[in-house]
């Protein structure tokens, strides 16, 4: 009788989204797999993702798809061709959980339950006979040999018990959220292998800003308004370089300073490590007019109703309270529209189109839905995601330095990295 040939064992560090990914890629190419969460259950921020409902990928075609990462694009070419959208969305038909395409290619579980991708994902797991273990923190990566050719030998768990792999994926996620689990130990650990780590910081999340006025417009919210953020240093150079980031949309004024989608988006573009001055905003509250039909509109208001209060002329252009904030700071303040000259008219053209907010900071993980920064990817190959240095040990997922905008577009990097570093550690041995 022939001897049967030992399956690779493979451990994944995280019942995420990444890890539940590399999990089933890494059965379906043979290889017995082992998946560690520190959770009691699988998947803890994928049911809050896309409040409940999880916009789970994004069905533009790729070259837009690009257009939406934020860091490091380029090292995530092979694992998005590999297993891209279209993918995904098969995966999930075939595994129980048909999907819909909402409005921006928006993709969702036709049910609306965030859960049923999760469920997708562990039947898929199920039917491989892949064992999850809950309540099962890992600690540290094991490994043996010299520095720079590392191999990986198992992993060690935070109750002191040694288990060991062929090969480790690492898919603890980033610092977001961290309720879910998601509290920066991959960086940990990486830096511990010698992984270099770049500052996490919170992004897809609410802006402070040091205007007052914010503040009092605190519950206000704007539909169609365009956000520019400017390069640190360049506020009074508006037309000088191209500003990081411009955007058009909705937002919401709160009581620290501005949040909504718009604003979330412009986050992902702030470093206030490298730049704790802050940035500076220019805020368009009617894009859709140019500077000429803004200020004929706003002469028509005041020959409609010379005699009213400026404030209350312009509200015909916006609601109340931010008619009454943009006239104070425009330093009409109480005065009546008759009294309004074409300079002062000119000089409220200019402010609405470009009303300055200065960002000073952003809020903090808890409210972030990524985690910008993280494991350095230089120190990972592209074409498989196993670490240069440390061989038969993969990442995958946000606990990597890579980072998108909303959309659907996060989730595609977890499955796309994920499916990656699941079939490179399976193929490794040729399974
Ligand atoms: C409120 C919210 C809404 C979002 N909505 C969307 C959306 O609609 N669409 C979208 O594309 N993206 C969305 N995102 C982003 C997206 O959820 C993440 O980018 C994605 O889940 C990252 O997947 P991951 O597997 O890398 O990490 P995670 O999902 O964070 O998973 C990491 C897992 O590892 C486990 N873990 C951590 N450390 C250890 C350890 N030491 N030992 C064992 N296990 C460990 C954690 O418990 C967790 O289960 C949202 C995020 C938030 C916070």
């Amino acid at each position: 009788m022939g001897q049967t040939k030992r399956k690779r064992h493979i451990v994944v560090i995280g019942a995420g989204a990444a890890g539940l990914m590399a999990a089933c890629a890494a059965s379906d190419c043979g290889a017995a797999v082992t998946v560690l969460e520190k959770n009691e259950k699988a998947g803890k921020k994928i049911y809050i993702t896309g409040k409940g409902r999880c916009n789970l990928t994004n069905a533009c075609d790729l070259q837009e798809f690009w257009n939406h990462i934020v860091s490091n694009p380029k090292f995530l070419y092979s694992a998005v061709y590999g297993f891209d959208q279209q993918q995904m969305m098969r995966f999930l038909e075939d595994n129980g959980c048909p999907v819909k395409t909402e409005r921006g290619d928006r993709v969702f579980p036709v049910s609306d339950h965030a859960s049923d991708v999760t469920k997708a994902l562990l039947y898929h797991l199920r039917n491989r006979n892949v064992e999850i273990r809950y309540h099962c923190p890992v600690k540290r990566i094991l490994t043996a040999g010299e520095e720079k050719t590392f191999r990986v030998t198992g992993v060690e768990t935070r109750t002191g018990e040694r288990i060991e792999a062929d090969a480790v994926i690492l898919a603890t996620g980033g610092r977001s959220y961290p309720s879910t689990g998601s509290e920066g130990d991959g960086y940990r650990m990486g830096k511990e292998l010698g992984i270099g780590v770049i500052q996490p910081a919170p992004s897809l999340v609410p802006v402070l800003t040091s205007e007052a006025w914010c503040a009092r417009l605190q519950g206000l919210s704007l539909k169609n308004v365009e956000l520019t953020l400017l390069r640190p240093q360049e506020e009074t150079g508006r037309k000088k370089k191209k500003p990081l980031f411009t955007g058009f949309g909705e937002m919401l004024f709160t009581h620290f300073g501005i949040s909504g989608p718009l604003v979330l988006t412009a986050s992902c573009y702030m470093d206030f490590d490298s730049h704790p001055e802050g940035y500076f905003m220019r805020l368009n509250l009617k894009p859709a007019l140019t500077e000429e039909q803004l200020a004929a509109r706003i002469r028509r208001e005041i020959d409609a109703a010379p005699l009213k209060k400026m404030a209350t002329v312009i509200r015909t252009l916006f609601p109340q309270r931010l008619a009454e904030e943009i006239s104070s700071m425009s330093g009409i303040g109480e005065r009546t529209a008759s009294s309004i000259n074409d300079k002062e008219i000119d000089k409220l053209c200019e402010l609405i189109r470009n009303v300055p907010i200065h960002a000073s900071g952003t809020r903090g993980f808890q409210e972030a839905i990524v985690t910008r920064g993280g494991l350095d990817v230089k120190a990972f190959d592209p074409s498989t995601m196993e670490c240069k240095n440390v061989k038969g040990l993969y990442a995958a997922g946000e606990v990597l330095d890579v980072d998108a905008h909303t959309g659907g577009f996060n989730l595609q990097i977890a499955w796309s990295t994920g499916h990656l570093a699941g079939e490179s550690a399976a193929e490794e041995a040729g399974i």
